[in-house]
């Protein structure tokens, strides 16, 4: 009941052991903004931007764009939020992409930041609407489907050359995705020029899987609890403390309390899930020991199969939970 929703909500997300878990939230629609602060979340980690307009014919102007990120700024008061630059292209084509007969756009085949960078007009008037609002308020970039440093860099040039135009000063702290297999294996690159990073466990679990993370069919066949996507995630947990800089894992399974205890265990500080997750997670991390999880995560990166990586989560669980 609500009694109960307003005490979980009071309560600090920290482990038995006093170590603290930063909750944000995935927002794909402004009018989920409300449930970030009555959920007690700490900003939005993660608005993917591309699904406002994924039906529209016509592009969006940065006025319309721009109206749209201060009302949810105002409505998160101070709270940071994350805009995920449109991750457009491949399967996510929208009508206005395909209306103007003379200007066809040359990079469908790409997905994510690449896509942007092929065209620029839509990402330049995205990053206008950012920039602006990024002036009175705490509003931060993010880069889908970051490659490699060299995307990367040029997006940056982008960002700064869209701010040099409009006479902002200030450029926002600028983030990347890591979700491709790729970006794994430049990691200290792209870190070494980001401000932030998000791991996206939706796709880097659907890559390195050889899966369809929308017609998997039994859940074992596209998940993040693969010992090799562990794998993935604790590398990018060592390069981010080499390099000091801020991690957030943002894909769906942040928000599965099972998962969320074993992303403590892998060394991760920060989770951005659906709003209406927060209780269930914060009331499972609340239960663990944080030298318990990693060494529970050591485990489970040795393990072959995703079914001994389960079984060894619901031993914990039932022993610790
Ligand atoms: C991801 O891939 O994990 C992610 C958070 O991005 P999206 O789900 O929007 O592809
Ligand atoms: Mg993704």
């Amino acid at each position: 009941d609500s009694s109960t929703k307003m005490i979980e909500c009071g309560q600090p997300c920290t482990t038995l052991d006093g170590v603290g878990i930063e909750l944000v939230a995935n927002l794909g629609r402004p009018d989920e903004t409300a449930s970030v602060v009555e959920q007690g979340l700490e900003g939005v980690g993660l608005f993917r931007t591309e699904f406002m307009f994924i039906d529209a014919p016509d592009r969006p102007d940065p006025a319309t764009q721009g109206a749209i990120y201060a009302d949810i700024a105002n409505q998160l008061a101070g709270r940071p939020l994350v805009v995920r630059t449109f991750d457009l292209g491949r399967d996510k084509i929208p009508p206005f992409l395909l209306s103007d007969e003379a200007e066809q756009p040359n990079g469908l085949h790409l997905g994510g930041l690449r896509f942007l960078l092929a065209e620029s007009s839509l990402f330049e008037s995205q990053l206008q609407a950012i920039l602006e609002v990024s002036q009175d308020h705490d509003l931060r970039i993010l880069l889908p489907m970051v490659v490699g440093s060299d995307d990367f860099g040029k997006a940056v040039s982008v960002i700064q050359r869209v701010a040099d135009r409009c006479g902002v000063l200030r450029t926002p702290p600028i983030g990347a995705m890591i979700e491709t297999p790729a970006a794994l294996f430049c990691l200290d690159q792209i870190l070494d020029q980001a401000d932030f990073v998000a791991l996206g466990t939706n796709d880097l679990t659907q890559l390195l899987l050889a899966t369809d993370r929308d017609l998997a069919q039994a859940k074992d066949d596209c998940t993040a609890m693969h010992p090799s996507v562990l794998r993935a995630i604790k590398s990018v947990v060592g390069a981010a403390a080499r390099l000091q800089c801020p991690l957030c894992v943002c894909g769906e399974e942040a928000g599965d309390p099972d998962f969320a205890c074993l992303l403590v265990g892998l060394g991760i500080r920060e989770l951005s899930l659906g709003p209406t997750l927060a209780p269930a997670v914060r009331s499972a991390i609340r239960k663990i020991d944080s030298g318990v999880a990693s060494r529970v995560a050591s485990r489970a990166i040795d393990c072959d199969s995703v079914a001994e990586v389960r079984e060894l989560i619901d031993e914990w669980r039932s022993r610790d939970f």
